[in-house]
């Protein structure tokens, strides 16, 4: 990878860490638990931290019980002595200490990275991982493959960034057959030697380019995941990106390149016939031969972009060889998660759906062309963002909009140049009250047959806790509307 040369102790496992000096970058949701199984390897571990609040001071004491050297308010010089660093996916690839640890020959690993290291620790028959990255719907495709793994009674889990963390699902009691691992781009930026049985990439806008430093950057993170996969590396034919990033891995001898649309697919794709979920990529003869998978209406909720989710997770459940009929169960079964296009409740023939996951453009986008005519409710944090694309697309559905949150004009301006005529509210109060507001006034705007969608294309963080106390400050005006 371009310009970075950073040595990723290759041959290293797990048994080899014992006595060796490690820094671990960052206390945390990673940190911690990895200075905990880096110790109990025998590691000598140091903790580096930017912070010296009082929560990493306890997580400090806590660590030092334990033999841990912990070194908080200076997260950017690497101790003297490293012999490998474990750094929280977060930590930006520019900071100092990784400058210092490439010069001098220190590898650097992320929390996946040591996971995937650590998985045939004690002679363990390591479970598959079956991974599944993108901008967006990571989680939900994550989350419909474990159910469809389920559903054909395999020992499975949803892990990564959901649910169980990668390390105890490597490490800990419960033995699995098939792991279905969701991965950011962070997480596969510091993940060197990680290698899929199969693997998705959804799609790509862009996100994260600070972090990542540019489109390609965060494209080649993301084209990480195809890295050495055996059996399928699962594309999406509509983003002519993702199949770029398939052509460009260096994959194992045999594996297949299986694309998903939702329109018919050609052979060695999954798609869409007649409102039917079809395989023509795991069959004998797929020149000739269809296997019917599910129906559409068994895609909760049956949006375009999350039966692109569903045809993703099926791709890869078949690569794992799971009948087409655990597809479809397992299809039926999942629920998905809070706040990802909810449907809330229906108030005077106008439905109330809250999506407030929809934290970027690409999100919003997708969640605003599941619907005729919409009123929007929009704004938030904007992390740099541009609205001409969205509101051209979504122009022609929109009843009105209200706005609100600290970047909102960015949006309004949008608006007046690509949507003139549609109506625009905008609320410039951001106390307790704010979303009832918003959600009053959408009420006021919408007609019987509407769609009232709460769709941000921003982050929360000006006015709420997170997107989850957005979507329920939502749902709760909602629910007192009727
Ligand atoms: P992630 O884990 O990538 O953030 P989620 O599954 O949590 O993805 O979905 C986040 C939001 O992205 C959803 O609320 C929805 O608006 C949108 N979304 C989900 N799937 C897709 C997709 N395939 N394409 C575009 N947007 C999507």
């Amino acid at each position: 990878m371009g310009g970075e040369q950073v040595s990723h102790g290759q041959g290293w496992r797990g048994q080899d860490l014992r006595g060796k000096n490690v820094t671990v970058a960052g206390l945390g949701i990673s940190g911690v638990p990895a200075a905990k199984v880096l110790t109990g390897l025998g590691a000598r571990v140091t903790v580096v931290n930017d912070g010296d609040d009082e929560r990493a001071r306890a997580q400090a004491a806590d660590l030092a019980g334990l033999g841990v050297t912990v070194r908080l308010g200076d997260g950017d010089t690497l101790p003297e002595g490293t012999e490998l660093v474990v750094t929280a996916p977060g930590w930006r690839p520019d900071k100092p200490l990784f400058a210092a640890a490439r010069e001098a020959g220190v590898p650097v690993w992320g929390d996946v990275e040591l996971a995937w290291r650590l998985r045939d620790l004690d002679g363990r028959t390591p479970a598959p991982w079956l991974c599944v990255t993108g901008t967006n719907g990571k989680t939900t495709t994550t989350r419909m493959l474990a159910s469809i793994l389920e559903a054909a009674g395999l020992r499975t889990a949803a892990v990564g960034n959901i649910g169980v963390s990668l390390l105890d699902a490597v490490l800990g009691d419960t033995e699995y057959d098939v792991l279905a691992v969701e991965l950011s781009s962070y997480q596969l930026h510091w993940a060197p030697s990680l290698r899929a049985h199969s693997a998705a990439v959804l799609n790509l806008a862009p996100d994260h380019l600070d972090w990542h430093g540019s489109m390609e950057a965060y494209a080649a993170d993301k084209g990480r995941i195809y890295e050495g996969n055996q059996v399928a590396c699962v594309y999406n034919v509509a983003d002519r990106a993702t199949e770029d990033l398939v052509r460009e891995a260096d994959v194992e001898e045999g594996c297949r390149a299986i694309g998903f649309t939702l329109g018919t697919p050609g052979p060695s794709e999954v798609g869409v016939v007649d409102g039917i979920l079809v395989d023509r990529a795991f069959v004998e003869n797929r020149q000739k031969n269809a296997q019917e998978l599910a129906e559409v209406t068994d895609v909760r909720p049956p949006v375009p972009h999350n039966i692109a989710n569903a045809l993703a997770a099926a791709a890869l459940a078949r690569a794992f060889g799971v009948p087409a009929t655990a597809v479809r169960d397992g299809l039926r079964a999942f629920r998905p998660d809070a706040h990802r296009i909810a449907h809330v409740a229906d108030v005077d023939g106008v439905a109330y759906v809250d999506d407030s996951k929809a934290t970027n453009t690409h999100a919003a986008e997708a969640s605003l062309v599941s619907y005729g005519s919409v009123v929007w409710i929009a704004g938030g944090l904007a992390k740099g963002a541009t609205f001409d694309e969205l509101v051209t697309r979504a122009a022609e559905r929109l009843r009105a909009v209200v706005l609100i949150g600290a970047d909102r004009a960015l949006i309004r301006e949008a608006l007046e140049r690509h949507a003139p005529g549609v109506p625009v509210v905008e609320l410039d109060r951001t106390d307790g009250g704010a979303m009832a507001a918003a959600v009053a006034e959408a009420r006021a705007l919408a007609r019987r047959g509407d769609t009232v969608l709460l769709a941000p294309a921003c982050a929360s963080m000006d006015m709420f806790a997170n997107y989850n106390a957005r979507g329920e400050a939502f749902e709760t005006a909602v629910r007192e509307l009727g």
